[in-house]
C-alpha cells in the first residue's frame, strides 16, 4: 500500500510531492491528462517569487518535478478512472490497474471556458490570447485590450489591465453586469474602460498574432480591432470524478478546512478547491499545506 497518492501535477500536486517526499513518505504522483497542469500553456511567468527575470511556465513545472523526484517521488503518466474512499484504505484505479494509499491528495486544478469560436486555438501560448491577466497583462503595455465576460473576474482583470494598457474594452453579452455592485462601479468609471454592451464574439482576427475580435453587436456584425483578449469567462474544476465522495461547492470546488475534505485522510490543494485567487504561488502553498496535513494524519491516524 501506498502512504499518500497525489493526483494532479501542477503547481499544488508538485509542491505536494515535494513536502510528502521530504517527509519520505516516497509519494506517487498520478499526472493526469495535463501533467504540469496550467502553467504549461503560459508563456512567461513573472509574478512567481525568486525569479526576478522570469521563468518559462514549463521550465518551473519541470523544475518542481525533478524537484519532487529528487526527493524519492514516483511518476505515473495516468489518469484515474474510478474511486473508491468508503474504507480507511483509499482506492485509486486507472487504466493499468487498481492502486491502494493511506491518504491521498487531490490536486486535479481548474480549467479556464473558453469561447469555442473560430480562431481562438490560434492565438494561446503568447500571440495574444489569454486567461489570466495577473500572468500576462504586463506583455501589453500601452496596447489595445479587451477582457470578455461581465462578472467580478472580467472587471477585476479589466481594471488590473489599465495599469498598462492604453485602452481596455470589456465585451459583455448582455446589457448588464454580472459582477458585484462596487466592481461594476469602478470598471464604469475608469476612464480607460469602454463596455461593449450586448456584444458576442464571433471570430478571433490575427496572422501570426492576434489583431482583432468579429463581434455580433446587437444583431449587428462589427469588427474591434485589439491587440490581445482576455478571457473571464469562468473556469470549471477538474472534479466531477470526486463528486460522489467529495463535498462540493455548487460550481464545483472541492470544500476543504484547513485542506482537509469531509473524508478523513483525503485532501484536496489548489484551483480544484480555490475559486478566488487561482495563482501558480497559492496553489504552490495550498500543496504543501495539504502535504503537511497528509503527514500528520498518517503518523497519528495510520
Ligand atoms: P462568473 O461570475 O460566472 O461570470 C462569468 C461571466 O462570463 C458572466 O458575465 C457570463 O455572462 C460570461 N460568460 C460565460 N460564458 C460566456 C460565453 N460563452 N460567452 C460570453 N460570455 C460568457 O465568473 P467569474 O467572474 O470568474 O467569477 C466566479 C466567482 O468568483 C464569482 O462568484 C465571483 O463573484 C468570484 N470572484 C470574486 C472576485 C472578487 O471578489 N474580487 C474576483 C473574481 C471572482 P452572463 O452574465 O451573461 O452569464
Amino acid at each position: 500500500m501506498e502512504n499518500v497518492v497525489i493526483i494532479g501535477s501542477g503547481c499544488a500536486g508538485l509542491t505536494a510531492a515535494i513536502y510528502c517526499a521530504r517527509a519520505d513518505l516516497h509519494p506517487v504522483v498520478i499526472e493526469g491528462s495535463q501533467p504540469g497542469g496550467q502553467l504549461t500553456t503560459t508563456s512567461l511567468i513573472e509574478n512567481f517569487p525568486g525569479f526576478p527575470d522570469g521563468i518559462g511556465g514549463f521550465e518551473l513545472v519541470n523544475n518542481m518535478k525533478q524537484q519532487a523526484e529528487k526527493f524519492g517521488t514516483k511518476f505515473l503518466s495516468e489518469e484515474v478512472i474510478f474511486i473508491d474512499f468508503s474504507l480507511k484504505t483509499k482506492k485509486l484505479t486507472t487504466a493499468t490497474g487498481t492502486m491502494e494509499a493511506k491518504a491521498i491528495i487531490v490536486a486535479t486544478g481548474a480549467a479556464p471556458r473558453f469561447l469555442n469560436i473560430p480562431g481562438e486555438k490560434n492565438f494561446c501560448n503568447g500571440k495574444g490570447l489569454s486567461t489570466c491577466a495577473t500572468c500576462d497583462g504586463a506583455f501589453f503595455k500601452n496596447k489595445i485590450v479587451a477582457v470578455i465576460g461581465g462578472g467580478d473576474s472580467a472587471c477585476e482583470e479589466a481594471l488590473f489591465l489599465t495599469h498598462f494598457c492604453q485602452k481596455v474594452y470589456i465585451v459583455h453579452r448582455r446589457d448588464q453586469l454580472r459582477a458585484s455592485k462596487i466592481m461594476s462601479e469602478k470598471v464604469m468609471t475608469n476612464n480607460k474602460i469602454e463596455i461593449l454592451w450586448n456584444s458576442v464574439p464571433v471570430e478571433m482576427l490575427g496572422n501570426e498574432k492576434l489583431s482583432g475580435l468579429k463581434l455580433v453587436t446587437s444583431g449587428q456584425k462589427n469588427i474591434l480591432n485589439c491587440d490581445g483578449v482576455f478571457l473571464a469567462i469562468g473556469h470549471t474544476p477538474n472534479t466531477k470524478i470526486f463528486a460522489h465522495w467529495l463535498d462540493q461547492s455548487e460550481e464545483g470546488y472541492i470544500l476543504t478546512s484547513y485542506s482537509q475534505t469531509n473524508i478523513s485522510g483525503v485532501f484536496a490543494a489548489g484551483d480544484c478547491a480555490d475559486p478566488k485567487f487561482r495563482q501558480a504561488v497559492t496553489a504552490a502553498g495550498l500543496g504543501c499545506s495539504a502535504a503537511m496535513e497528509a503527514e500528520r494524519y498518517i503518523v497519528s491516524k495510520c
